[in-house]
């Protein structure tokens, strides 16, 4: 699960390293108050979790509260790998004099943690030859040591204080990898300022088997992925919601987004799922697809039932499995139409999305 840009600098922030101040809006007129309360000069971020922002236009600088409403104006709505802009982080804006490249990661190979550091950071870090890369294994039952860290700046051709402070905020990073049980802490990039080093971007991915010791809030069951078309698709099992995708898209249609809404998809799931997808404009018609195997299908048909009753468009739902029948008069009696073949139900599907 990666989290997003703000929370994961609120976690860099409680284990002591360098964050710039921001705040979290969702309208222009609220970028404004934040710039205003940050000082004026800030930078206004897409706040979608994934990288490449800035390469696709999701990151802008403002010099004034104006300037910061015009640039959350225009990001706002914008769409950055498959994400929808709904929310963006106002940021007091940083002088930075160079761009490092941190980080932790699970080196699934070595089957130990890899901390990693750059002095070629930044959106082309990507580009930066293997050799510019300083890397050091960590076995985790001894852990990660001042000295270590210390020891990859120097071979990162880090100096002086300069190499004290990155060190200290790597073996901070490290701190976060084990203690949060995260698969990524990425710094990139890792600021050098007039102030001194700031995380001024935070990319944390932790291990979703770990959320029960984490005290975080309920895991996100419900996998979602916004994409272009018209077609809302409510499926059960990733498989089943690719395989739904591109029935639609052979018979011509275009689906709206990805969603697996995960096993065991009672009315409370369903509800979620519903609200999420045509909560997207572009949807014209819903497609439910579900194949009822330890969820039974009556309990599914109870949960459409209830999910459905304030929808704006129309809403097919194919539906087979265990207790089939069952869920079948359970939708009919409400007055949804049900299709058993995957095939009848996208065709139908595709046609709705065209004619209205
Ligand atoms: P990403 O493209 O999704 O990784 O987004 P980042 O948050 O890393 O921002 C992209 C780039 O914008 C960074 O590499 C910086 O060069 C630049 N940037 C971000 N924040 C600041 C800032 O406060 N000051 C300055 N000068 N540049 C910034
Ligand atoms: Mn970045």
């Amino acid at each position: 699960m990666e989290l997003c840009e703000y929370r994961g600098k609120g976690i860099l922030r409680e284990h002591g390293i360098p964050v710039p101040e921001g705040r979290v809006v969702e309208s222009p007129e609220g970028a404004k108050i934040a710039a205003a309360e940050l000082g004026g000069e800030v930078v206004v971020k897409a706040l979608v979790p994934a990288g490449g922002r800035g390469k696709a236009g999701g990151v802008r600088f403002a010099a004034s509260p104006e300037e910061a409403a015009e640039a959350a104006e225009a990001l706002l709505g914008m769409h950055i790998k498959g994400y929808r802009v709904r929310r963006l982080l106002v940021e007091r804006r940083l002088e930075i004099l160079r761009e490092l490249y941190a980080c932790v990661a699970v080196d699934r190979e070595a089957g130990m943690p890899l901390v990693m550091l750059s002095r070629e950071g930044g959106v082309e870090v990507e580009e930066v030859p293997e050799h510019l890369i300083a890397r050091a294994h960590v076995e985790p039952l001894t852990g990660f040591h001042p000295y270590m860290a210390r020891e990859l700046c120097a071979e990162a051709g880090l100096r002086g204080g300069e190499l004290r402070q990155v060190a200290e905020v790597l073996h901070r990073m490290y701190g976060v990898f084990q203690s949060r049980d995260a698969l990524l802490v990425e710094v990139n990039p890792l600021a050098i300022t007039p102030g001194g080093v700031v995380a001024a971007d935070a990319k944390l991915s932790i291990d979703d088997d770990a959320w029960f010791r984490q005290g975080m809030e309920q895991r996100e069951e419900q996998r979602y992925v916004e994409l272009e078309g018209s077609i809302g698709c409510i499926v059960n099992g990733a498989g089943l919601a690719m395989a739904t995708m591109d029935t639609l898209k052979r018979l011509g249609g275009e689906p709206a987004n990805f969603l697996d809404i995960g096993g065991g998809a009672g009315a409370e799931a369903m509800k979620r799922a519903v609200a999420r997808v045509t909560s997207n404009p572009s949807v014209r018609v819903l497609l439910v697809n579900i194949l009822g195997g330890i969820t039974r299908c009556d309990e599914i048909a109870e949960g459409i039932v209830e999910a459905v009753q304030e929808v704006r468009v129309p809403v097919v739902v194919r539906l087979m499995g265990t207790n089939e029948e069952e869920g079948r008069q359970i939708l009919r009696a409400a007055g949804i139409e049900v299709e058993r073949d995957m095939l009848a139900a996208a065709r139908l599907a595709v046609e709705l999305s065209k004619s209205i």
